[in-house]
């Protein structure tokens, strides 16, 4: 089983041409609110793939709360260890570009009660897990709280990057970031690193610094993994990519399902890579996400 300890949010996303400008109005497209969140994106993309997973988190109590579970819902996660607390749903407001880049503003809402005693009253979903998944989404409370309660793998990606007790970061197996994050990380970790190295180098200072596995996504050019066993470049899969929303979500729940299913951090990186690379081709978050009937597009290499 996948535990997934992170943020439900409602995405509210808007289409533009171009990203606007400070003090600038803008017309675009789109204006719906869809299920989103790392956590709850991660949960889903993990369990569309056939993975059986729990979602540790909160919603609020208006009504962007079902809409912010209704993805979860769908896709069969359990919400058991989800609770419901007074006040706003979590809220991301996007801004997709034509080039399918974007913005995003993250309001915390209900993600901000996750702390260490919710953490610790689902303890028992977590030391049965496989895989314990986590972001930065929630409280550093929370976040600090887990790796006492993980028994098997921590799958943490500080995103975005806190300021983290040095012994949270250096639990993660693997850690999951991208080059930005990466260098936060290693500021906290190792500051007296160069930060703008190649991402071989970045990879290996990360591990130097004491983090067991890394793996590094590096969007369009794929992804670099880092274990005891070396480092392997992860080439994307070459696609046309229409909104890269939760792209990096879907690429860590296929990595949370193929290491639950006994893979090598190589192979489930090649199997996310895939599953990152199909999202980027739909629109949206959750609704971008491969099923298990989805013909997976293949890597270049
Ligand atoms: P984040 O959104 O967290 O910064 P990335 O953009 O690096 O994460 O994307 C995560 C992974 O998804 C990449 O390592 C890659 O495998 C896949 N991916 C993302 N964007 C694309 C793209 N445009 N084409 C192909 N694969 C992509």
């Amino acid at each position: 089983m996948i535990a997934v300890v992170g943020s439900i949010n409602v995405d509210l996303s808007a289409q533009v041409a171009r990203h606007p400008r400070p003090g600038e109005t803008l017309h675009g497209r789109g204006g719906r609110m869809t299920p989103g969140g790392k956590g709850a994106n991660q949960a889903v993309a993990a369990a569309k793939l056939g993975g059986s997973v729990q979602m540790i988190g909160a919603i609020g109590t208006d009504a962007q709360a079902e809409v912010g579970l209704s993805g979860l819902r769908a896709a069969g996660v359990g919400l058991d260890g989800v609770r419901e607390v007074e006040g706003p749903t979590g809220l991301a407001i996007v801004t997709v570009a034509e080039d399918g880049e974007n913005t995003i503003v993250v309001i915390g809402g209900a993600n901000d009660a996750v702390d260490a005693a919710q953490v610790k009253a689902s303890r028992e979903v977590l030391e049965g897990a496989a895989i314990v998944v986590c972001q930065g989404e929630i409280p550093r409370g929370g976040i600090e709280a887990l790796p006492a309660h993980v028994q098997g793998r921590f799958l943490h990606n500080p995103a975005p990057v806190m300021e983290l007790d040095p012994a949270v970061l250096r639990a993660s197996d693997p850690l999951v970031v991208n080059e930005h994050e990466a260098a936060l990380v290693l500021a906290q970790l190792s500051p007296e690193t160069d930060p703008t190295q190649q991402p071989e180098q970045i990879a290996s200072a990360l591990r130097d610094a004491g983090i067991a596995s890394v793996v590094l996504t590096l969007g369009a050019q794929g992804s670099l993994v880092a274990d005891a066993d070396g480092s392997h470049r992860i080439p994307a899969a070459p696609v046309t990519a229409v909104d890269t929303t939760g792209a990096g979500d879907a690429f860590i729940g296929a990595l949370a399902v193929g290491l639950a299913g006994g893979q090598s951090l190589p192979v489930a990186a090649r199997f996310a890579s895939q599953v990152g690379a199909f999202a980027a081709t739909g629109h949206g978050a959750q609704p971008s996400y491969p099923g298990t009937d989805d013909e997976l597009p293949q890597l270049d290499g």
